[in-house]
């Protein structure tokens, strides 16, 4: 049920994905990362292309998952600590705590106790007495992850990550490098709500990428026409339950164990895809991951200054809970608005007026 939900709920890619056939490339859809997944190639050396991209798409779940007990962070969570050999995954473990000070704690690897006591690794979901989450927060906080020679990792008694809310962007920068080795100018790829596309469509044209409607799973708050670029959208309510008439969803703020409420129903964040990289591995895949997800949890203001200090390039889309969708200006001439969705649309720009 849960995968369902998020299968449906996902942002939406407004594409040819069925339209791709033999001679105009190769396409596969599966399930990877707890998440529907599917890319779509269009020249180059297309069949070979889609599946070394699924193949390692399956191989970093097998690594990166904390709920395959036989995972890196499995060994690393259950106190084995992680070899220095794994030099990429200690990389995404940097930039998750550079995002994390960036957004002062806002986004946060070490938030997975609070994750589990809410159920949403097992799908058990509950509301987990105060005195419980009084008891986990401190062993939250990137402090916690302990840095010994050539990057080995270790974390202290209690403390555990969860790689959920930037896992996919990691994703989505590999399928960059592996498209880019295969001689690949024409694609899409979307792993749940991070989408990348690479160059244009084959027609010569933008990509058009859908924000979904918070609201209405049918609908879309806007369209985006992208080249080049990733989108990554976090909301609550792509994974969620209700008890007593309440929602709770999946995205917690790291300073009170709750869901974060934030103001925001959904953050997307727009990144260009041009190679540039965190080291030999992350780019800007996970640097809009991980935003998306802390942006949420941050709120509207917040958000915003983020952006505006322009310590970090990228572009927002953000829709709030009292029916405005407010749009970076570097997305003003990319960034479609939904006719009849009743949202109020601004344009946010760079110096406050
Ligand atoms: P996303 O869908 O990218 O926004 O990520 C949401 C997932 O990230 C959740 O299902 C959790 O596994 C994890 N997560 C929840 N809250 C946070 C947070 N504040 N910082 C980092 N990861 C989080
Ligand atoms: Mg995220």
């Amino acid at each position: 049920m849960r995968r369902l939900l998020a299968a449906a709920l996902c942002a939406a890619l407004i594409g040819s994905l069925s339209a791709c056939g033999q001679e105009d490339g190769a396409s596969a859809e599966f399930y990877a990362m707890d998440t529907n997944m599917s890319v779509a190639v269009h020249d180059g050396d297309a069949q070979s292309a889609v599946s070394v991209v699924r193949d390692e798409l399956y191989s970093l779940d097998l690594r990166l998952s904390r709920t395959r007990m036989d995972s890196a962070i499995s060994r690393l969570n259950a106190g084995a600590g992680m070899p220095a050999e794994d030099t990429d995954i200690s990389q995404l473990i940097t930039a998750a705590i550079e995002y994390s000070n960036a957004t002062g704690g806002a986004f946060d690897i070490t938030v997975a106790p609070l994750v589990s006591a809410w159920g949403f690794t097992t799908d058990h979901y509950q509301i987990p007495k105060q005195t419980e989450l009084d008891r986990l927060l401190p062993h939250v906080g990137s402090s916690h992850i302990l840095f010994g020679q050539g990057g080995a990792i270790t974390l202290d008694a209690g403390t555990k990550i969860d790689l959920g809310g930037i896992a996919k962007g990691y994703a989505s920068d590999l399928c960059e490098q592996i498209l880019s080795e295969n001689g690949v100018m024409s694609a899409m790829v979307s792993l749940g709500g991070n989408i990348y596309v690479r160059g244009s469509k084959p027609d010569g044209t933008a990509w058009r990428v859908g924000v979904q409607d918070p609201k209405n799973s049918a609908g879309f708050a806007g369209v985006l026409s992208l080249t080049d670029a990733y989108a990554v959208t976090s909301g609550g309510y792509q994974r969620y339950f209700e008890e007593n008439g309440k929602r709770y969803h999946h995205i917690l703020d790291p300073a009170t164990g709750y869901p974060a409420e934030s103001g925001l129903t959904s953050v997307t964040v727009v990144a260009p895809a041009n190679g540039d990289k965190y080291g030999n591995g992350p780019g800007h895949g996970t640097m809009c991951d991980a935003f998306s997800t802390a942006l949420f949890v941050m709120g509207e203001e917040k958000a915003v200054a983020l952006w505006r200090s322009g310590a970090y390039d990228f572009q927002l889309v953000l829709v709030t809970e009292d029916g405005r969708v407010l749009v970076t200006d570097g997305l003003a001439d990319k960034f479609q608005q939904e006719d009849g969705s009743g949202y109020a649309y601004e344009t946010i720009s760079g110096n406050p007026a």
